[in-house]
């Protein structure tokens, strides 16, 4: 029996023979699906539909069960659907799921301006694909249009988790997570509701059409990388320079690899959104505290909470400073929720994650707290607003 057959099955025993299943001590990164995204790679503005289209097909054909065929939504029915929806150049809107990182990339901030509202938010839109015209969430609803968004059981937006392994070795000392779609152990991104533990692998995304923001498995040349199975051809690594015979990630047209170890190391690492920095402005990435620690000689404390007792965290390798993956998370979930709210004077509010040269503004003006993390600030006033005011 296909464990696709457990889709509507939830009683206890069949849970609790899942969760019984032992989690993996290594972990052996599954062939994730190539995606191309617009911000990893130049070469193509668009998910390579025909390959998840024959990821799709081959999923289908090892899959016996007839009611999951039934419930698989087609991409091209998604594709034709959004493509009735024309920015007045006469291209097309899409959904654009990394769009954040694009635009950092390309005005760096994270602070996306609808080109129909006027407002101001920093999560997945849409973006013409002729003149990068953008369209936000409001405005394509009010047109009648459906974003590409996946929800828990409660309701909640599901968010793009990168990390998610981290997080479960974190708060349960395994790095595997039950995919809510396949029931299956994964320890691949997915995409989650925090509050209600609901995840979704990437390759059940992928089905329902989500596409991961970013595509860390690249190569110098931004080549998304092939996943090969352990052969009797050893590949270098271009990252660790081991040589091995494992599984590893391949460039098809440079001679970039990636070992099993390293390419889990690349995509535990990456954050999932360009704001989560330093307050000297440097990258964060998502890594274990204890490697840092040694080797810094340095004790790190999470910025928001005062944490010290993490396993993971969201470090900068420069500073030493980190966030906790609680808060990072949390961090994230701020930043798409209340990026464009209003000051009192009607200017935008926007996340700074950085720490003011003048010392008297790095105070919230709501509670007059002092404020050691990232906050959100208006410029035009010169006030910082923290996190716990500006959602009130
Ligand atoms: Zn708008
Ligand atoms: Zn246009
Ligand atoms: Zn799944
Ligand atoms: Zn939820
Ligand atoms: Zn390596
Ligand atoms: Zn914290
Ligand atoms: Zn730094
Ligand atoms: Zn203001």
């Amino acid at each position: 029996m296909g464990t696709c057959c457990n889709n509507n099955n939830k009683s206890e025993e069949s849970r609790f023979s899942i969760s019984l299943e032992r989690p993996r001590s290594s972990i052996n990164l599954q062939s994730l699906p190539i995606v191309n995204t617009v911000s990893s790679s130049d070469s193509s503005l668009f998910v390579h539909i025909d390959e998840i289209m024959a990821y799709e097909n081959q999923s289908l054909k090892n899959d016996s069960c007839t009611k999951h065929q039934e419930d698989t939504p087609f991409i091209t029915a998604n594709s034709l659907d959004q493509a009735e929806f024309k920015c007045p150049c006469a291209g097309f809107f899409i959904w654009q799921t990394d769009i954040v990182f694009w635009y950092y990339e390309k005005y760096g901030n994270w602070n996306i301006h609808c080109n129909f509202c006027n407002s101001y938010f920093s999560k997945s839109a849409w973006k013409c694909s002729t003149c990068d015209k953008i369209l936000c969430r409001n405005c394509g609803n009010a047109k009648g249009m459906h974003p590409l968004i996946e929800y828990c059981t409660n309701q909640h937006e599901l968010i793009w988790t990168p990390n998610i392994s981290a997080y479960y070795s974190e708060e349960y000392k395994k790095s595997t997570y039950i995919c809510e779609i396949c029931k299956r152990n994964k320890n691949e991104p997915s995409w989650s509701c925090r509050d209600c533990e609901y995840n979704i692998c990437i390759h059940c995304g992928i089905i329902k059409c989500l596409v991961p923001p970013l595509n860390p498995l690249i190569c110098d040349e931004k080549n998304p990388l092939v996943f090969n199975r352990r052969s009797n051809t050893s590949s270098l690594c271009s990252k660790c320079h081991e040589t091995s015979g494992r599984n590893s990630y391949n460039c098809t047209s440079c001679n970039y690899s990636l070992c099993n170890s390293c390419s889990e190391l690349t995509i535990r690492s990456i954050i999932p959104h360009p704001g989560l920095r330093c307050k000297r402005n440097h990258n964060l990435i998502v890594t274990k505290v204890d490697d840092i620690k040694a080797k810094s000689g340095k004790w790190l404390i999470c910025m928001k909470c005062d944490n010290i007792n993490m396993k993971y965290g969201y470090l900068c390798l420069i500073c030493c400073e980190c966030y906790c993956l609680k808060c990072g998370d949390d961090i994230v979930k701020m930043i798409l929720n209340y990026t464009g709210v209003k000051c009192g004077k009607g200017h935008c509010l926007f996340w700074n994650p950085l720490y003011e040269s003048n010392d008297s503004e790095n105070i919230c003006s709501v509670c007059w707290k002092k404020t050691y993390s990232g906050c959100f600030r208006c410029e035009n006033c010169r006030i910082n607003v923290c996190e716990d005011d500006v959602s009130r």
